[in-house]
């Protein structure tokens, strides 16, 4: 670590203190960023801490969406995203005016929205679920038919645990779209000691050769296991740092150089100082959204299960 970074990392400290502050920080964010942060996890745990916290600034190190989620649930704090542009592609692949017409097409389909989506998407949608719940959240749901968004492959994946009818919205994210299963097979011959865990958000082809399917979370729990020595990661690339740093000693083996988000790597250190010395770029959700999409986010939350 540099000069500056020890400089800047100071200057965070005192004005987090200051302004009574967290900083929660996603498993897919730049080394230096996740080792500034209060908590480190997927979207979920994060809104969960933020909700929990009795601080009443949050620096949401991660993605617009997962900041809006934060408003959602914490209504009564100041919710700043460091950069206003670190935008999700997958989640701005559908709106609640393409979704309302969706549902005019299946009138008794019931709608499950992935948390990677806009407050407007999920205040048009009945319950949501993360890549840790979806099994749970759709077999819990007293419907035959489920209309499904935003990301396919989720959903698909979804589509293989039950026996319900899905009705998947054609969304995904370009960066786990990358992964390919000739890699895989590639890293199988070269690590054969090694488990393959891969995302829910992987296309099918990738998910039939993993060895495990888990969310950013289940991963790192799984890292943890004593039988687990050597792990190919197939997911973004932030987490390897994550995973090094709490397994020594264990090897973690990037799926793909390719496997970033460069939306999640727009923030850096000294985004995150300005936006706490501004007090700006500021998310928050409409009330009336808010509350809607709050019902959805709360269904979830009383179904939990991983
Ligand atoms: S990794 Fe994919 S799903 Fe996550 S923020 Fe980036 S584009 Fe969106």
């Amino acid at each position: 670590m540099g000069n500056r970074d020890i400089e800047l990392i100071k200057k965070i400290a005192a004005l987090k203190k200051k302004k009574n502050a967290v900083i929660l920080v996603h498993n897919y964010q730049l080394g230096e960023v996740q080792d500034i942060a209060d908590f480190i996890g997927d979207s979920l745990e994060l809104s969960q801490n933020a909700a929990k916290t009795n601080a009443s600034v949050i620096v949401f190190c991660g993605v617009h969406f997962m900041a809006e989620t934060a408003s959602i649930l914490c209504p009564d704090k100041v919710v700043l995203l460091p950069d206003m542009n670190a935008g999700c592609p997958m989640a701005n692949m559908i709106t609640a005016e393409r979704l309302r017409e969706k549902k005019k097409e299946h009138p008794q389909a019931v709608v499950v929205c992935y948390v990677n989506s806009s407050a407007e998407v999920k205040a048009e949608s009945d319950i949501c679920c993360t890549s840790a719940n979806a099994v749970k959240v759709v077999e819990s749901l007293d419907a035959r038919e489920i209309i499904f968004v935003p990301d396919q492959y989720l959903g698909h994946y979804v589509s293989t645990k039950t026996s319900k009818k899905m009705i998947l919205w054609p969304g995904f994210c370009p960066t786990h779209a990358r992964i390919k299963p000739e890699r895989i097979k590639e890293l199988k011959r070269d690590y054969p000691q090694a488990r393959v865990v891969v995302h829910p958000e992987c296309r099918p082809e990738v998910i039939a050769l993993a060895d495990e399917v888990l969310s950013t979370s289940g991963m790192c729990r799984y890292a943890r296991r004593d039988d687990v020595r050597e792990m190919v990661v197939g997911t973004e690339m932030g987490i390897i740092h994550r995973l090094r740093r709490e397994n020594p000693g264990k090897r973690f083996i990037p799926i793909s150089e390719q496997a970033i988000c460069p939306n999640m790597k727009l923030i850096t250190l000294e985004k995150v100082l300005w936006s706490l010395e501004e007090m700006n770029p500021e998310v928050k959700v409409p009330e009336e959204i808010r509350l809607r999409a709050k019902a959805a986010v709360d269904k979830m939350l009383k179904i939990g299960g991983k």
